[in-house]
């Protein structure tokens, strides 16, 4: 029997992803999608314009549109809804019982609300039981990080135990990022968009909670400098940052090899149906990886880097690849709740 699940704003870019990464999927069964009440009543097929490559998925177009309003939804719900919207929708769903593994940015910074990358600090889920005493909610909120900051934590995930002090990260980042109809075309093609609202902040405050530490019930966020330099360049799919690093025990380029190389965390322990073999993927080729070539390997779920050398400003610098709208929104969420699921939360 699969776990019935829902998706709130499941009409937009990310809501898309959802339905697709969904669809087939081993333990989830997607039976209940949720959108403002433009779209509420009608079959999915008619409120979506389905943006992705492929077809809509059959079972799910035939699905009426509901009302982001708790009620007849399953228990576990992924939510896509507009940042606009998110804070009162996923606050009614975890106040009625619901476990909400949400996308949105809303609720990631609360002291309460785990920011998980499961390979990196799945012992973060512990705070979310707090969310019971402090705010009385019979469910739960758990979130994903940033399409940009889940591709640096994932490649900085082996190398906490050296120390991180200071990072110095350059994005790169496609234009799905920006979801549906994104980027104007007049000003990203051939051209390269120095800023980004919002997402330098967000990748440096991200980055120290996730590779926090728990102590007691409280998640204390590393204490590491991290700047970051964002830009959206003419790419479709695949973020790509270049890092800087400095550690408080510099360790050999062997041992950083190795670090990345060896890199397993709970999703591979637990063999979670979305979690990639290995969760970083060191490439040798000089000039690799690169987005177009390299960003749907392992159905976009790891993180492939690759030119690692010395820093003759901080220890080591290299490169690294995510694909955003896969292991940066969808796959990220669909994984946080099979760890969930593994740890007999649902
Ligand atoms: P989007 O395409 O604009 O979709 C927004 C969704 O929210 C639609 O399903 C929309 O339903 C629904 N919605 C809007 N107003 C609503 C309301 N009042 N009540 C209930 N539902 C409402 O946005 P998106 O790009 O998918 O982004 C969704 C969320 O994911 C945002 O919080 C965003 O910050 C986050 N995110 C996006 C990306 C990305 O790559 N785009 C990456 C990471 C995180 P209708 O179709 O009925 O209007």
């Amino acid at each position: 029997m699969k776990i019935p699940v829902g998706v709130l704003g499941a009409t937009g870019m990310v809501g898309q992803h959802f339905v697709k990464f969904l669809q087939n999927h081993p333990q989830f069964e997607l039976t209940w999608v949720g959108a403002s009440d433009r779209s509420a009543g009608k079959k999915y097929r008619d409120a979506t314009s389905w943006r992705l490559d492929g077809t809509m998925p059959e079972t799910t177009a035939e699905l009426t549109v509901e009302e982001c309003k708790p009620g007849n939804a399953p228990k576990l719900v992924f939510s896509a809804t507009d940042a606009s919207v998110a804070t009162e929708i996923e606050q009614a769903f975890a106040g009625a019982g619901h476990l909400v593994v949400s996308n949105s940015r809303n609720h990631r910074m609360d002291e309460d609300v785990p920011l998980l990358v499961p390979e990196v600090n799945a012992g973060h889920l512990a705070v979310a039981k707090l969310q019971k005493q402090s705010r009385g909610w019979d469910g739960q909120i758990v979130t994903n990080p940033n399409c940009s900051t889940i591709v640096l934590t994932m490649a900085l995930g082996p190398l906490v135990q050296f120390g991180i002090q200071r990072i110095v990260v350059t994005t790169l980042q496609a234009i799905s990022g920006a979801g549906y109809p994104g980027v104007a075309s007049m000003d990203i093609t051939a051209n390269v968009v120095p800023y980004i609202g919002g997402e330098e902040e967000k990748m440096e405050i991200e980055t120290q909670k996730i590779l926090g530490t728990v102590n007691g019930n409280k998640i204390v966020p590393l204490a590491a400098k991290v700047s970051a330099h964002c830009n959206r360049v003419a790419v479709v799919d695949g973020h790509l940052v270049t890092a800087s690093v400095e550690f408080a025990n510099k360790p050999s380029l062997a041992d950083m090899r190795n670090a990345f190389d060896t890199f397993r965390g709970k999703p591979q322990q637990l063999n979670l149906p979305s979690a990639p073999a290995r969760p970083v993927i060191y490439m040798e080729q000089v000039d690799r990886p690169q987005p177009r070539r390299d960003v749907e390997r392992e159905r976009g779920m790891a993180v492939f880097v690759g030119r690692l050398r010395e820093c003759p400003v901080f220890d080591y610098k290299f490169i690294a690849l995510g694909h955003n709208t896969v292991r940066g929104a969808a796959g990220a969420a669909v994984l946080n709740a099979e760890l969930m699921h593994a740890e007999g939360l649902l």
